[in-house]
């Protein structure tokens, strides 16, 4: 038999054209987000003042199973898309693993990560209803440049809340922004009302995901002509980055495999989410059995140690209730390298499946993922963001797992982006310096403490 090639492609003809949502088949659904004055379950029309409405209706229908992409984000997904299916061969050498390794590579456009996929459908959206500009929030910068970049493409305006830390670590990240036109805020900021309370509170904080969604939030609100936009967490996001999964799967069709176990590291779960849905489409319909592993950091672990509860999507406590697994929306992590992985909640969707059995997922320590990055990039000759060498993490774990037992499993994982923009956090581990921070249990109870009381 021939070899399966290093890369498998699909044609631009095969790029799918429709998005699939997994809630269709969830035969229990996620807990709808609730309004937090009254308790009730939130209603179309209460998110059309937060976000466009196509993306209102994207987030509440849990029904219908395929959303025809529209044909100018198509146009735009065939500027950076199909992403290639890398079989990691040399990575497998070097394990001396009989497990077949394979990775979706998202990290091939110029905002380096999977976010491009949901950024161009907001951006799109938001144009075909005249808004003129859209706000955000960043953490690691990721999900700010690809918002940038769609704004740029489909001609709206854009202001990025950036995570303090975040700011003073990346500064390239800002300026990548700016070429592409986007005003940068750090956050928390004097120019809202919840940044100037937070800083009051805590002048020297470096900020958090959460306080970065307060600000943005509160500046939408005040234009009508501009919307909020969320690049991880909510169910819109999951369905527009289905297109990961779906790719993945027609790719493995043409060379005959199918993944027994599907792996990604877990931020707010979008990568995940979108690289698992179709190959979890076959095991809640009942066609195919395989599991499903989210990595997450151990400094900010939200399915691991984290309860399923009700919870605000934002410090400041604005957004609608979300039933997920999270650590408190106060919880603020402590300063490391995970970068977009130091969210406090989980998306609602991945929440209920992890809740009901379907997935499962382990935390791990820094230097472990460092450890990982440095051998996948030495072999795979690809140097992966920080974020993405959690799942590569997971996928060593398990074909070394393999190699004890001699099965040759089918390994999938999401290598979500490049880390061409974290050689900080690698020059820190290259030089013996980078630490491995594990929060106490008395350091998570506060954050669970100040938990929404629901019931
Ligand atoms: C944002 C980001 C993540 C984590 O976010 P998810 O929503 O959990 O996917 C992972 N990898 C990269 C490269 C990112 O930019």
């Amino acid at each position: 038999m021939a070899k399966i090639p290093y890369k498998t492609y699909l044609t631009e003809e095969e790029i799918p054209k429709q998005w699939y949502n997994i809630r269709a088949d969830m035969k229990e659904k996620p807990d709808p987000m609730l309004n937090p004055a009254t308790l009730q379950p939130i209603k179309l029309e209460e998110l059309y003042p937060i976000f466009c409405k196509e993306l209102c209706r994207q987030e509440m229908d849990n029904d219908t199973r395929y959303y025809d992409i529209p044909e100018e984000v198509l146009e735009n997904y065939k500027m950076y898309r199909p992403s290639p299916l890398i079989r990691a061969y040399n990575l497998e050498q070097a394990l001396d693993t009989p497990a077949k390794i394979y990775c979706k590579f998202e990290g091939n456009n110029t905002s380096g990560s999977h976010k491009l996929n949901a950024a161009s459908a907001m951006a799109y959206y938001a144009k075909k209803q005249g808004l003129k500009s859209l706000t955000t929030e960043t953490g690691a910068g990721q999900w700010g440049t690809a918002l940038a970049m769609a704004c740029a493409y489909f001609g709206l305006g854009l202001t990025v809340y950036m995570v303090k830390v975040s700011f003073q670590q990346k500064p390239f990240r800002k300026s990548v922004m700016e070429t592409y036109g986007a005003k940068i805020i750090p956050s928390p900021s004097d120019t809202t009302e919840v940044g100037r309370a937070i800083l009051a509170h805590d002048p020297n904080t470096g900020g958090s995901l959460g306080c970065a969604i307060s600000e943005a939030i509160e500046v939408s609100l005040q234009d009508d002509s501009c919307r909020y936009t969320l690049g991880s967490v909510l169910n819109q996001v999951l369905l527009h980055q289905s297109i990961i999964g779906l790719e993945s799967k027609t790719a493995m069709e043409k060379i005959g495999e199918y993944p027994d176990i599907v792996i990604g590291c877990t931020g707010g779960g979008s990568n995940l989410g979108g690289l698992m849905a179709s190959f979890m489409q076959d095991k809640l319909t009942g066609r195919k059995n395989p599991r499903f592993l989210a990595v997450e950091p151990a400094s900010c672990p939200s399915l691991t140690r984290g309860k399923y509860a009700y919870d605000f999507c934002d410090t400041g406590k604005t957004t609608p209730l979300a039933k997920m697994y999270t650590l408190g929306c106060e919880f603020i992590p402590s300063a490391n390298h995970a970068g977009g992985l130091r969210y406090h909640g989980l998306s609602p969707i991945l929440s209920k499946l992890y809740h009901d059995g379907y997935m499962e997922a382990i935390a791990v320590e820094q230097n472990k993922v460092f450890e990982a990055a440095t051998l996948f990039a030495r072999r795979e000759q690809i140097l992966p963001a920080p974020e993405s060498a959690h799942a590569i993490y997971g996928a060593l774990q398990e074909a070394l797992k393999c190699k004890e037992s001699g099965e040759a499993k089918t390994i999938l994982f999401g290598l979500t982006g490049t880390g061409y923009f974290d050689m900080n956090a690698y020059a820190q581990y290259n030089e013996g310096k980078m630490t491995d921070y594990i929060p106490t249990d008395e350091d998570l109870q506060p954050g669970f403490d100040a938990l929404p009381k629901v019931d």
